[in-house]
């Protein structure tokens, strides 16, 4: 009965936070410019809402008194929830407060900046976005940046890091060497005219395959492609299709699909007896982690879709849908072509083998942001330096540079790593999955079943019921390790340069 209470006090706090989510889907894919300013007063008010149910009497009341006969699996969810208002009660309020608006301030900032190419008008807000972010990382933690990482990646610290950034770093320079040395391949067909109905068709026939449920989601289009769930039962994605670049909306369609497999996977069980949002970030997370949820996308767009046998399997089937463009294009340079390594100066179009290096070094900048050895003013002339060391890429101007990314203006300083941690699970879990006969035939034959089953039964059922190392002790047998991920791009690498 007690925990029946808590289960009801969490599901009227996770009402709050999935409409908060609808909400957000709505302005980021159909709201009309002029509903910015009071979509952002609601969105803040039913969060202060939220806050207060989760932080209140009633909830503590039913949570101490479901302590006392609760099951294993009831007592992991109690701990979960307090460990989450704990965070959320040692954050200063006024500092909650003052975040929403900055939020807001700082976005359109950002957004004008970035399209006049002038930091400096952007860097006042960037400058007090930064220490306020400073201030909840010392409330959280002693180490002000591995406090704010630990909201998004439990467990994970900056020294961890730097130790897995040494060794991608080690492995990744050479091979783009390589990469970039050898014959390039013919990219010409990739930016024919390709009508967007018929993109999407392709695109989402082979997610459902995949196992992306449309009868408990739906795809939209927008201008930078995310996923977002109301409930396990209603999970969108969106994604950006050009008519004029064949790879880039089915690639972040496959990606957000990953994203909302997780999500549509979660057992019921979960969703009613922890948060549906992480509440300090107010980021809908059913997943372990920030980092294992990315790589459940990666696994999906890289590991599968950029395969080769990936398009040995599924290039007849997109040439069918286009075959006036494609008419002189073999599979095996349609693969090469979606896999081409090009440092070039923008993170999201990254290819596979140039992409960390992008997150390494906003992790580094981020690191001497939150100690103080670096200020915001002279941002332009780090992110320039690191690019020309890291890259070999002369930064030509701000647009094209730290003005880039929306996630400095939203707050979200910290969780850049995980987008790497993301990479490199995905191939610890894809050599695990690859292992098992049943799913290597599946994906022999392009019947993706055996692998979303496994997936769901070892990854996406225990929602945030364990954590990201216990999930990876459990599926690939080991902590995190860089090798499987080194691995797969060095025989990439291999396959591409013949
Ligand atoms: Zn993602």
């Amino acid at each position: 009965m007690s925990y029946a209470a808590f289960q009801t006090e969490i599901g009227r706090i996770n009402d709050i936070l999935c409409s908060v989510n609808l909400l957000s889907w709505d302005a980021r894919t159909v709201m009309p410019h002029g509903g910015v300013d009071s979509r952002g007063r609601q969105i803040a008010t039913l969060t202060s809402l939220a806050r207060d149910l989760a932080t209140g009497d009633t909830l503590r009341r039913a949570m101490d008194e479901a302590r006392h006969d609760a099951t294993p699996d009831a007592l992991r969810a109690l701990d979960l929830a307090a460990a989450e208002i704990a965070t959320l009660t040692r954050i200063p309020p006024a500092l909650i407060g003052e975040l929403a608006s900055l939020k807001t301030a700082a976005h359109a900032a950002w957004a004008e900046a970035r399209a006049a190419n002038d930091f400096a008008t952007y860097a006042p807000l960037l400058t007090r976005m930064i220490a306020m972010q400073r201030e909840i990382g010392q409330a959280l933690g002693d180490n002000p940046y591995d406090a704010l990482i630990g909201l998004y990646e439990p467990g994970m610290t900056q020294a961890r890091l730097a130790v897995l950034f040494g060794e991608l770093k080690a492995a990744l320079v050479p091979l783009i060497e390589k990469a970039t040395a050898a014959a390039q391949p013919r990219t010409d067909f990739l930016t024919r005219s390709y009508p967007i109905p018929v993109q999407k068709a392709f695109a989402l026939k082979i997610a459902a395959r995949m196992g992306y449920d449309l009868n408990r989601g739906r795809l939209d289009d927008t201008v930078h492609p995310f996923e977002i769930s109301f409930t396990r039962n209603d999970v969108r994605i969106t994604s950006r299709f050009r008519e004029t670049w064949l790879p880039g909306g089915m690639f972040a369609l496959w990606h957000e699909a990953g994203h909302g497999m997780y999500e549509q996977g979660v057992d019921p069980a979960y969703t009613r007896s922890i948060f549906a949002t992480d509440l300090a970030n107010l980021y809908a997370v059913g997943g372990a982690s920030f980092g294992m949820h990315e790589s459940q996308s990666r696994l999906w767009e890289n590991r599968v879709g950029r395969s080769r046998s990936f398009w040995e399997l599924h290039f007849p089937e997109l040439q069918a849908h286009f075959p006036d463009q494609l008419s002189d294009v073999t599979a095996g340079e349609f693969w090469a072509a979606v896999n081409q390594v090009r440092p070039d100066f923008i993170r999201v179009e990254a290819d596979e083998l140039t992409y960390d290096l992008h997150i390494i070094l906003r992790c580094e900048i981020e690191a001497a942001l939150m100690s103080g050895d670096l200020a915001v003013r002279d941002l332009p002339a780090v992110w320039a330096e690191k690019m020309r060391a890291y890259l070999g890429r002369e930064v030509p101007n701000d647009t094209l540079g730290v003005l880039q990314d929306v996630h400095w203006s939203q707050g979200y300083v910290g969780s850049f790593p995980t987008y790497t941690l993301g990479n490199i699970m995905s191939s610890q879990v894809f050599k695990a999955a690859q292992a098992q006969p049943a799913i290597a035939a599946g994906l022999a034959e392009g019947d993706y079943a055996p692998l979303h089953g496994w997936l769901q039964h070892e990854i996406y059922a225990h929602g945030r019921g364990a954590s990201p190392a216990q999930t990876l002790q459990k599926v690939a047998q080991g902590p995190l390790d860089t090798a499987p991920y080194i691995a797969d791009l060095t025989r990439k690498v291999a396959d591409l340069t013949g």
